[in-house]
């Protein structure tokens, strides 16, 4: 039988110790979580963020501007977040509306803010392997295969994706702890053949079940990164139902790895985790 790597109770372990932070503190951390637009899906992780924040402790301030907020109107916001003492971390909920250049946005935000590592400063700053902030689902796949005693070390991992976001921080998270990794994306030829002889694979394509048994060795572990909400059956009354799947058809995989995440309840749980573990050291950092 499988192991299933539930981040749900690996969250809820490392969370004590956030809280413990968090009382050890002088002061009470914020976290600037700027939307723009109406985004169905990003109203639910914000509100997976506040009850998060508030569980541990810390503030969380939401500021929700309208769609056609330009890009002046935003800038002038981040800026003065930059310039509040009680903000330690800002983030802007990705994706914005189209006529906005989400980087662009993100680099106006202090790097030493930028919880979510986004900014070109952070990210050179991981590429040379000095990491400030390990964007947080990159650093939630960590804790979680370290909860689960899941050694990298010399390990065959193939990496799906290579977002600034996802697949390419796992990557180099897990080059600095020695894995052999292999990232493929959209214009891999080889895809399949390297998946197959790998001992971990890693997932984030944003592709709803694209990965099948075809893909795996028999006993390899998987991760699954993706979030895709899709219509399902439908309900009596013929309005489809919508769900979340993953980029890995956990049912046909199942049976044939030796462990797996699960979506949702895996990597999702962890994500918000490590979000706040950047907000208290980053709170620490400017003190
Ligand atoms: P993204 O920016 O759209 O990037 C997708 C990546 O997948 C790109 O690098 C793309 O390659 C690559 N790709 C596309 N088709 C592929 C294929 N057939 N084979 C291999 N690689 C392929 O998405 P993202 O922001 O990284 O997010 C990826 C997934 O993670 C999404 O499902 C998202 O919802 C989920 N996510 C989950 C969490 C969490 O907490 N669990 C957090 C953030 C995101 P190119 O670079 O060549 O285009």
């Amino acid at each position: 039988m499988p192991q299933i790597l539930d981040g749900k109770i690996a969250r809820d372990f490392y969370k004590k110790t956030l809280i413990e932070r968090v009382k050890k503190l002088s002061f009470v951390p914020t976290l600037s979580i700027i939307q723009i637009g109406d985004n169905r899906e990003s109203a639910i992780y914000i509100e997976q963020k506040k009850n998060f924040g508030l569980s541990i402790g810390v503030s969380v301030s939401h500021i929700h501007l309208p769609a056609e907020a330009t890009f002046d109107e935003i800038a002038r916001i981040i800026l003065g977040e930059n310039s509040k003492s009680e903000v330690s971390g800002i983030i802007i909920q990705s994706p914005v509306p189209a006529h906005l250049d989400f980087l662009k946005l993100v680099n106006l935000i202090d790097p030493k803010r930028d919880v979510d590592g986004l900014t070109d400063e952070n990210v050179k700053l991981l590429a040379e392997g000095k990491p400030r902030f390990v964007p947080a689902t990159a650093r939630g796949v960590m804790l979680l295969l370290d909860f689960y005693k899941i050694s990298v070390s010399g390990k065959k991992i193939a990496v799906l994706g290579r977002s600034r976001l996802v697949g390419g921080p796992i990557a180099r998270m897990l080059e600095m702890e020695g894995a052999n990794v292999t990232v493929c994306h959209s214009k891999t030829a080889n895809t399949r053949e390297i998946t197959k002889q790998s001992d971990i694979v890693i997932v984030a394509v944003g592709k709803p079940e694209f990965i099948d048994r075809s893909y795996v060795r028999d006993g390899a572990i998987v991760i699954d990164v993706g979030i895709n909400s899709v219509y399902g059956e439908k309900l009596e009354e013929e309005i489809p139902k919508r769900k979340l799947v993953g980029d890995v058809d956990f049912g046909n995989i199942f049976a044939v790895v030796s462990a797996i995440t699960p979506v949702p309840g895996g990597v999702g749980p962890m994500t918000v985790l490590s979000l706040f573990d950047n907000l208290i050291s980053a709170s620490l950092k400017l003190k």
